[in-house]
């Protein structure tokens, strides 16, 4: 997704085009897996290669189209998580065939969104599909708008995705989503392009196969409602897209949910028994001190943006000057923070009735 498509979401007075953070993507320090990081540096991030590569023991991740997925590999078969978008599925399908012989016997997204959940049907023949029991409620939503994290693309407001406004994979891909030809997208039209779970769960749910373990964890609301992030004890790794990025702020901020209520689903996150997370953008892994520093950026933006009110700075005030300096060389940090910023605002003037 290019700076273009943002820059109409924004204030008129912040010009991104004048952005000079450095778009740094890896942590090498807090990493023990330096080697990995310097193989995949964050400029790879956005290009369209796809490869595959060994996390811890038989857990592997895969990049396509700037997205993550993670699969274990078994005696009986292949546990994966999304499957990214049908290109990606048709490749990684025959790539783990060649690789390990063994078919997928589950695919459990990590949300609804189209941008992970698309091609499962790629693996119809062999697998089990599991989602969290909210992702039922969004796949099925009648009113079918579009999905929160592709508003801030519907420039002008109309509730349909041109493709101009598409960007990314979404434009890729632009075609197939709008089934019906009319040369827009609309919420229906993505979520009909996500195959239906059919195993859903509430808090948690454990799958063995082969003798090996992944653990479904429903962290809370955070990005979307339906979230699942997945534990992998046995190699204490945890893939949990979206709801936690690495040195990288998420599109559209926190995404409609209160504060409060994101920064618990990542305090929750950081609670679990893992050493290295997966995030679904970017190829950086992270530690469980990237984890606290994404919760930490949320907990600063609140609190400074509370300062500022009780200093008597407008929201336009705020938006426009408030810089956290800790954060500045993070992804999309120029894009998001007046987003942050804008909705922290919002969220303690009108929900907590703090004085301006
Ligand atoms: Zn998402």
């Amino acid at each position: 997704v290019g700076t273009d498509l943002w820059s109409g979401l924004l204030p008129k007075f912040v010009d991104v085009s004048k952005s000079f953070f450095a778009r740094v993507g890896v942590q090498l320090a807090a990493c023990s897996f330096c080697t990995f990081l310097l193989a995949h540096n964050a400029d790879a991030q956005d290009d369209q290669t796809k490869d595959i590569a060994q996390v811890a023991g038989d857990l592997y991740v895969v990049h396509g189209d700037g997205h993550s997925t993670v699969f274990l590999v078994t005696s009986e078969g292949i546990i994966l998580a999304d499957p990214i978008n049908t290109e990606v599925a048709v490749w990684l399908k025959k790539e783990l065939a060649t690789r390990f012989n063994v078919p997928v016997r589950y695919v459990i997204y990590s949300h609804h969104h189209y941008d992970h959940a698309a091609g499962a049907e790629v693996f119809n023949d062999t697998a089990v599909f599991i989602a969290h029991e909210n992702t039922r409620r969004a796949l099925d939503d009648g009113s079918a708008t579009l999905p929160n994290n592709y508003v801030p693309r519907d420039k002008n407001g109309d509730g349909r995705i041109v493709f101009e406004e598409a960007g990314g994979t979404l434009q890729k891909f632009f075609q197939d989503v709008d089934r019906n030809g009319d040369g827009a997208v609309t919420g229906a039209e993505l979520l009909a392009n996500v195959r239906r779970p059919d195993l859903y769960y509430t808090d948690r749910m454990t799958i063995v196969l082969g003798g090996q373990a992944v653990e479904l964890i429903h962290p809370g609301s955070n990005h979307t409602d339906d979230m699942t992030a997945l534990l992998f004890p046995k190699e204490r790794v945890l893939f949990a897209a979206d709801c936690v990025n690495i040195r990288r702020l998420s599109y559209g901020g926190f995404l409609g949910f209160p504060p409060e209520q994101a920064i618990e689903t990542i305090r929750m996150i950081e609670s679990l028994d893992f050493d290295v997370v997966v995030p679904g953008h970017g190829s950086a892994l992270g530690s469980k001190v990237d984890v606290l520093e994404y919760r930490r950026y949320f907990e600063d933006v609140v609190s400074a943006v509370a300062r500022g009110i009780a200093a008597g700075k407008t929201k336009e005030e705020l938006v426009q000057h408030l810089v956290l300096p800790a954060y500045v060389s993070w992804q999309r940090y120029d894009l998001q923070q007046p987003v942050n910023v804008a909705q922290a605002y919002d969220y303690l003037t009108s929900v907590r009735g703090v004085a301006r």
